[in-house]
């Protein structure tokens, strides 16, 4: 084993009632977790670049419906799936985004494309979907990315007239599916460097052109090889105001905070706006940090000792 190698993914942090997660859907939940954490983890032990295996986790998230982002998005008050996504590499800053995004059927590669085929960090809306085509980046049409239960939870979310989490239990359906968010990844590689990928549908019913905290370097993605690699999942504004993913960073460069302290205190700082959510981080050193403020985060991580593992709730 590469004894440097260290990976976090996750699915979304939120109100996960134990009541209505049967055992065989959470056993659903945990399966894909650990199937595509245990590929990532994979990958990074045969030698791939924190930036790849990012990337490719955050696809595979995107791929499986449960999640908020990709296939299974959540759906915009036209019953749009508009979809954010970014992805950041610890070498060098380098960074990529996109926001608003209809077509791309990984909106995470999409962001990788804009980091690295353009000479900008953010594309949005149409002309971000432009760009897709351009690049030859595999693009589906609209219906792909809306799954019924995500059809279902946007007309509820309407009826109520409000804009929601997609975990928020007040104005969903049943489903525990409807409770998972944002999909992230955060790694370090077997030569010591770190990157972060985000990807969402944002917040159900929420107005079209709305842009949460995953697209913003610095609220809901950063990566440094200075200091850490983070993925943010929340109500997005709070993160945004909060420049979440940054004051981890800061803290840790400017402040001489650990990895764990670092978090929390950015979190709070969420917290005090009355946001809720989490993160998944890893520092230079390997440490790894899962905050988060809600009710349960789905997660899986690879630490120091190899071993993978899965949680949705603490403890
Ligand atoms: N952070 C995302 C957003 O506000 C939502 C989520 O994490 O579930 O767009």
């Amino acid at each position: 084993m590469n004894s440097r190698c260290r990976l976090a993914i996750h699915g979304g942090a939120g109100v996960i009632d134990r009541a209505t997660l049967t055992p065989a859907r959470e056993t659903e939940f945990r399966f894909a977790l650990a199937r595509i954490a245990g590929a990532a983890w994979a990958s990074l032990q045969a030698g791939a670049s924190a930036l790849d295996v990012v990337e490719q986790a955050v696809r595979d998230l995107e791929d499986f419906p449960l999640f908020n982002a990709g296939h299974g998005a959540v759906l915009n008050a036209d019953g749009v799936a508009e979809m954010d996504a970014s992805i950041m590499d610890g070498r060098s800053r380098a960074a990529g985004a996109v926001a608003g995004v209809r077509t791309p059927k990984h909106p995470v590669t999409l962001a990788r494309a804009v980091m690295e085929g353009s000479e900008h960090v953010l594309l949005v809306g149409e002309g971000a979907d432009r760009y897709a085509a351009e690049c030859g980046i595999e693009q589906a049409d609209p219906a792909y990315f809306i799954t019924a239960e995500r059809a279902e939870q946007q007309k509820l979310a309407a009826l109520s007239g409000r804009v929601t989490l997609d975990h928020d239990p007040l104005y969903i359906g049943p489903n525990p599916a409807d409770r998972t968010g944002t999909v992230g990844a955060v790694a370090r590689d077997a030569e010591g460097h770190l990157a972060a990928a985000t990807s969402t549908g944002g917040m159900t019913n929420k107005h079209p052109g709305r842009a949460g905290d995953t697209p913003i370097i610095g609220a809901g993605t950063w990566a440094e090889d200075q200091s850490c690699a983070v993925s943010a999942t929340g109500h997005g504004e709070f993160f945004i105001r909060s420049s979440l993913a940054f004051d981890v960073h800061a803290r840790m460069v400017y402040g001489g905070a650990d990895l764990a302290s670092a978090c929390a205190g950015a979190l709070g700082r969420v917290a005090d706006l009355g946001g809720s959510g989490g993160l998944i981080a890893i520092d230079r050193e390997g440490q790894i940090a899962l905050p988060y403020n809600s009710e349960g985060m789905y997660r899986a991580w690879v630490g120091a000792d190899g071993h993978l593992q899965v949680a949705i709730y603490a403890g």
